[in-house]
């Protein structure tokens, strides 16, 4: 076989579907984000990111930095090891402790990702409990997806949350066999909000154990920035909360949060916590400084929200269609993917604003949209610029324009 000559043929495949993606080269600028320098044939040009997931701007956060430096010098670079070889760092139990806290759970354990703490726990929940059948949740993260698979458990997809689908399927399973209800509370391509608490009342009635993936609640909803599960006051009915360090929480690292005794489980037999070198004790750090700051601090969160309004409202005034939710996401819909792609560009190459597009398989083809994430940091002149650019690309190229 030509092995060269078949990568090419699937990439060029990609190309002509119009989903072939290409990274803009940045530069974050510690203190001025959501400005960016990018980095384009040679040349350093300003853009204004309006597509990242450093949702609140934590990763800018003095607080955060300045934790990160002094254990950058306490403890130097690396952790040295994987948890059980040497790598365990004092941070490393302070943030499990910290995250544990967050939730209201006996313990957390951390993962070197968010998906990679997805992955590793729902397959080895499901995996290692004799008989179990997961209910997932259709619109599930990739990172979840690929934990089942890998689980080999028994799966059925339930509509997305569709809470009658769910009941449905729960009650055709044999009321003996362990269950698992996976899901997510903040959707990040559509931004809608699952139905947490009814989920919990429907998996209770079945005997089913619950996985909520709070990636993108955690530190955005909630008095203190526990998620969705915080804000609906249902945290202590999940069997698991996963969630991420690397959003709101502006630095890198997944978890899980639970009972004692389901984190230990975890911790004794999943493989991709086991055998992978820890968190830079550094990255904890920060992450610490993170949470500590949001569980205080409400202001990041007021402004988040309000910034989302305003921008929703600024593009209903121009009918450029989003989706409606009740979160912090704004889903620009474009509907195709070459378009996409070509609107994105031009937005960035005319206009230095950056928003990438999203295509299959992140989203069903024909939904193709701008995944636009507001912030706190982002100002009235940076919307004043998104929405003038973006009534300028919807004119120029005929778009559909929102009733
Ligand atoms: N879960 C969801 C719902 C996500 O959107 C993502 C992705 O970014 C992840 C998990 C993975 O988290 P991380 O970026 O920390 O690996």
């Amino acid at each position: 076989m030509d092995y060269e000559a078949y990568f090419r043929a699937r990439i060029d495949d990609l190309r002509r579907e119009g989903r072939y993606r290409v990274f803009a080269d940045i530069e974050r600028c510690a203190g001025g984000f959501p400005r960016a320098m990018r980095h384009l044939g040679g040349q350093l040009r300003e853009v204004t990111v309006w597509c990242s997931n450093d949702y609140l701007g934590m990763g800018q956060h003095p607080k955060v930095l300045a934790a990160m430096h002094a254990a950058l010098d306490r403890y130097g670079a690396g952790a040295g090891g994987t948890r059980n070889i040497s790598g365990t760092n004092h941070e490393h139990v302070l943030l499990e402790r910290d995250l544990a806290a967050l939730h209201g759970t006996e313990a957390a354990l951390l993962f070197n990702s968010g998906y990679m703490s997805n992955w590793a726990s729902l397959s080895t929940l499901a995996s290692r409990i004799p008989g179990c059948v997961i209910v997932s949740d259709e619109m599930n993260h990739a990172s979840m997806i690929e934990g089942m698979r890998h689980s080999r458990a028994d799966r059925r997809v339930f509509r997305h949350n569709d809470v009658a689908d769910l009941r449905r399927l729960l009650a055709e399973l044999d009321p003996a066999l362990p269950k698992l209800v996976a899901f997510e509370s903040v959707y990040s391509m559509d931004g809608d909000i699952a139905p947490i608490a009814d989920i919990c009342d429907v998996a209770d009635a079945h005997g089913a154990m619950t996985y909520c993936d709070e990636v993108h609640g955690v530190g955005l909803y909630g008095p203190t920035g526990g998620g969705i599960t915080e804000r609906d006051g249902v945290a202590h009915r999940l069997t698991v909360i996963e969630g991420t360090l690397a959003k709101a929480f502006g630095v890198i690292g997944g978890y899980i949060a639970g009972s004692a005794a389901m984190v230990d489980f975890v911790r004794s037999f999943a493989s991709g916590f086991i055998f992978s070198t820890a968190l830079p004790p550094a990255v904890a750090a920060g992450a610490r400084a993170a949470i500590a700051h949001l569980r205080e601090s409400g202001a990041e969160r007021d402004r988040l929200h309000e910034r989302a309004a305003t921008l929703r409202s600024r593009l209903d005034a121009i009918g450029v269609p989003h989706l409606p939710n009740t979160s912090h996401i704004v889903p620009v819909m474009v509907g195709d993917a070459v378009l996409c792609k070509t609107v994105s560009d031009l937005l960035l190459d005319e206009h230095g604003i950056y928003v990438q597009p999203i295509n299959y398989p992140t989203v069903p083809r024909g939904t193709e949209r701008l995944r636009i994430t507001p912030s706190p940091v982002h100002s009235d002149a940076d919307i004043d610029r998104l929405v003038a650019a973006l009534g300028d690309v919807w004119a120029r190229f005929s778009l559909k324009r929102a009733a």
